[in-house]
């Protein structure tokens, strides 16, 4: 099968003839049709400090993914070959405390598929059986596909009460755009996104009701008052992980304000400790996606009108794989789906 793998320490990705992965009892074998490619493949594709620290090489990258069930493992009885599927990428332990209480999501042994395990660019792609998620008709492929980071946005959304909230996005990257179609979608009542990128803040304009800001000429607090807030934000989601924006949120959240975080910075960052004491702020940190209830209320929203689709901004086939990294290094793409049928 045909398969995108990081064969070496380096720069860059290269498409190998690799043998169809064999199941276990609990595994299926899935039959990929699209992925997605994420900021994490793009730091394996540079092959900065992290990747180099985490991912073994070779190995078959790829973590977003859509396609059909092809086999079955002998213990697997709930699912069919010829359904449509995406699945969860973090594969889990189930001995940990936190897996037995039921958080699968926290579980310490959490690894990731094309980052620690055989990963989804590839023809075909083995996962356990439990990770896998049934598509409805309703969401097709390349949705399918981009379910992953879309259940990042989800998540980090829904870690606090929207409704009737000003809710505040830094970083318009397609997960901070689709957290704020999130975010109006479950009746936030101002959303403003901020970016120092026009053209990321033009397309969430383009996915979402927002309110974008360009924080490299505007002040934020500027869009306060223009919005008719009282004090500021309610809730901040920080998706940029950018140490000016986190700074912005604190400043401009109201007292008693909440945060929750899913951007990544680049290495420690200092906070202003006091001002979130006195703020009286909240902050969660936000990993992944809830195992599975974040699917549960994704794919339920999707089938209730939410609408992402114009956050897809590039399409390619897989052999293209070199344009669609090239549209993601540019930088002023939104999702890029590759196709592998
Ligand atoms: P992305 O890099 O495409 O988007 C980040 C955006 O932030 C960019 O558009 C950038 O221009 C913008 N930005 C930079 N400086 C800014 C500033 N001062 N103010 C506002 N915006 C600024 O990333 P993405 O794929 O959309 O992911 C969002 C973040 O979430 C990344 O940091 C990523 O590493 C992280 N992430 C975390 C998890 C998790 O499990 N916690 C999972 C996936 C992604
Ligand atoms: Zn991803």
């Amino acid at each position: 099968m045909r398969a995108l793998e990081k064969s070496k320490p380096g720069e860059g990705l290269w498409m190998i003839d690799a043998p169809v992965p064999e199941i276990g009892p609990e595994d299926v074998l899935i039959k990929v049709r699209k992925t997605g490619i994420c900021g994490t493949d793009i730091h394996i594709w540079k092959w900065d400090e992290w990747a180099a620290h985490t991912v073994p090489v070779p190995l078959i990258t790829g973590h977003e993914f859509a396609g059909e069930i092809v086999e079955l493992g002998r213990s697997v009885t709930d699912l069919e070959i010829g359904q449509r599927v995406s699945g969860e990428g973090h594969l889990i332990g189930h001995q940990s405390r936190q897996s037995r209480a039921g958080k699968f999501h926290l579980d310490p042994g959490t690894r990731g598929i094309g980052v620690n395990e055989q990963g989804a660019f590839a023809e075909y792609l083995r996962l356990p059986a439990f990770n896998v998620v049934p598509l409805p008709d309703a969401i097709d492929d390349e949705i399918g596909a981009i379910l992953d980071p879309l259940g990042n946005a989800v998540h980090t959304a829904l870690s606090f009460d929207l409704v009737g909230e000003d809710v505040l996005i830094t970083g318009a990257g397609p997960i901070g755009i689709m957290a704020a179609a999130v975010a109006r979608h479950v009746g936030a009542r101002h959303v403003v996104i901020t970016d120092v990128n026009p053209e990321r803040l033009a397309l969430a304009e383009k996915v979402a009701d927002v309110t974008p800001v360009n924080v490299a000429s505007e002040d934020l607090a500027d869009v306060i008052p223009r919005l008719k807030m009282k004090q500021g934000f309610d809730v901040g989601l920080e998706m940029s992980g950018n140490q000016r924006a986190l700074d912005q949120m604190v400043e401009n959240l109201v007292m008693g304000g909440r945060i929750a975080l899913l951007g990544i910075p680049p290495g420690k960052s200092p906070v202003d400790w006091s001002r979130i004491v006195f703020k009286a702020i909240t902050i969660k940190g936000v990993y992944g996606r809830e195992i599975f209830e974040t699917w549960y209320k994704m794919i339920a929203m999707l089938e209730n009108g939410l609408d992402v689709r114009p956050v897809i901004t590039h399409r390619f086939k897989a052999d293209e794989f070199r344009d669609g990294f090239g549209a993601m290094l540019s930088g002023g793409s939104g999702k890029v789906v590759l196709d592998w049928s």
